[in-house]
């Protein structure tokens, strides 16, 4: 057996829960500890850990991905009051992706992985379609009231020299809902300002969309400073390169994307993207089969899977069943990360390792072992599906040919 292939700098390594707790180290024993000199800083994201450290680890981790520019993390568990009380906390800790992002700032890129035998549920679309979703603030930073009588909602802006600005925005005659929510100038430009050096890295068009006509301020900001800042720094690289950017309505946006070859890059503001990233995942063919990577104003980059711990395969896997939970995500993040610090180690055998694990990975999907999530939807069709050992032992075969060559 060749040398296990050297790294310089560790990779930030976030573990997590459940079923894919269990793929996580599958993978590291299958696919990366014999081939590679495997450096990483662990930090256990579970939620036995995150209970143990009143939810530290996760801070420390993601100081940790600030230092070290690169990370890779398992899905996690948010935990809601059924997990509360399934795993005895003592609080109902804040989502971990969610205190990440928070703590990075930046955009999540989520792109599909395409593979020959599994066609889209949307015919025209043959090149994958990348989510931008910005991953600041709006929805998932709000402040909520719950309103039970008649009353008067005011927005009110208290500047730091004590000046006011102030608007009416309800009389209650009785019950109902109050919601405020805030986003930041700055974030909103590095968000534009990644989509527009992915893109351009990609050589895809970028799309932005948002509804100004309705949101005339909140969503009017994001629309003039993505204009403002393509038109002073990106114009002319986007025109040497041949790919377009524009901004459209969300409405309009996804109007055009279903008659789409796909190919491009739809920037979203934090809530459209979430639900629109799912959307295309499934389209695409599973959950299973998209990747995602956090990218931060300052260059750190966290890969992960984009789907979650898989609860349903963990509890028939507690139960001594081989499950057939796709892995393919999953192996997409480390393989990410590996390369991203090859490419910033400047050490081409981990690119290349990186690359190798990749095609190995689709080749097995195209050969036809699949997990169960895809069994059905191959073209030409599969005789049943295969469990996780025996998928991740194909990979290895595949990738022993690629590495040998
Ligand atoms: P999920 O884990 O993504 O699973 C939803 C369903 O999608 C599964 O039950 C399974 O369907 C299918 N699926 C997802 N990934 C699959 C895979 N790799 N292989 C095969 N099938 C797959 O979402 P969830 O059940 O809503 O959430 C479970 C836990 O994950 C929650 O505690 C949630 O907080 C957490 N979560 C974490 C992240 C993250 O860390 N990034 C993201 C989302 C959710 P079948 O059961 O029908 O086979
Ligand atoms: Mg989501």
């Amino acid at each position: 057996m060749a040398l296990r292939i050297e790294m310089k700098n560790p990779l930030v390594e976030l573990d997590g829960d459940e079923m894919t707790r269990i793929i996580w180290r599958m993978i590291k024993e299958i696919l990366l500890l014999p081939y590679l000199d495997l450096k990483t800083e662990y930090y256990d994201l579970g939620l036995k850990n995150r209970e143990k450290t009143a939810d530290q680890v996760t801070i420390e981790a993601a100081s940790a991905i600030k230092k070290h520019r690169v990370g890779v993390k398992c899905a996690t568990i948010t935990p809601n009051a059924t997990r509360v009380k399934e795993y005895g906390l003592r609080e109902m800790y804040k989502s971990p992706n969610g205190t990440i992002r928070a703590f990075l700032d930046g955009t999540v890129f989520r792109q599909p992985l395409l593979v020959q035998n599994i066609k889209p549920l949307v015919k025209t679309w043959t090149k994958p379609i990348t989510i931008a979703r910005h991953a600041y603030g709006d929805l998932y930073k709000d402040v909520e009231l719950r309103i039970e009588e008649a009353g008067k909602a005011e927005l009110v802006f208290t500047s730091a020299q004590g000046k006011i600005k102030r608007e009416v925005i309800h009389n209650f005659a009785g019950s109902g809902v109050l919601l405020g929510m805030h986003n930041l100038d700055q974030s909103i430009a590095s968000f534009a300002r990644s989509c527009f050096d992915y893109a351009l890295k990609h050589k895809q068009d970028l799309w932005f969309a948002a509804k100004d006509t309705i949101s005339k301020k909140y969503d009017h900001t994001f629309k003039d400073i993505f204009a403002e800042i393509f038109v002073s720094e990106y114009k002319e690289k986007f025109a040497a390169q041949g790919i377009e950017y524009f901004y459209t309505l969300i409405d309009d946006a996804v109007a055009r994307l279903m008659r789409s070859t796909g190919g491009m890059v739809l920037a979203c503001k934090n809530y459209d993207g979430d639900v629109l990233s799912d959307l295309v995942a499934s389209a695409f063919g599973s959950l299973a089969m998209m990747t995602s990577v956090l990218v931060s104003p300052q260059g750190e980059y966290l890969y992960e899977a984009a789907h979650g711990t898989v609860q349903r395969h963990y509890y028939r896997h507690l139960q001594g069943e081989a499950t057939s939970t796709n892995a393919m995500a999953t192996i997409f993040a480390w393989s990410g990360a590996l390369r991203k610090r090859g490419e910033l180690d400047r050490l081409v055998p981990l690119v290349n390792f990186a690359a190798c694990l990749e095609k190995a990975a689709r080749q097995t999907v195209e050969d036809g072992y699949l997990t169960k999530d895809l069994a059905e939807m191959a073209e030409p069709p599969v005789q049943g599906a295969v469990n996780t050992i025996k998928f991740l032992e194909e990979v290895r075969a595949r990738l022993d040919r690629s590495l040998a060559d």
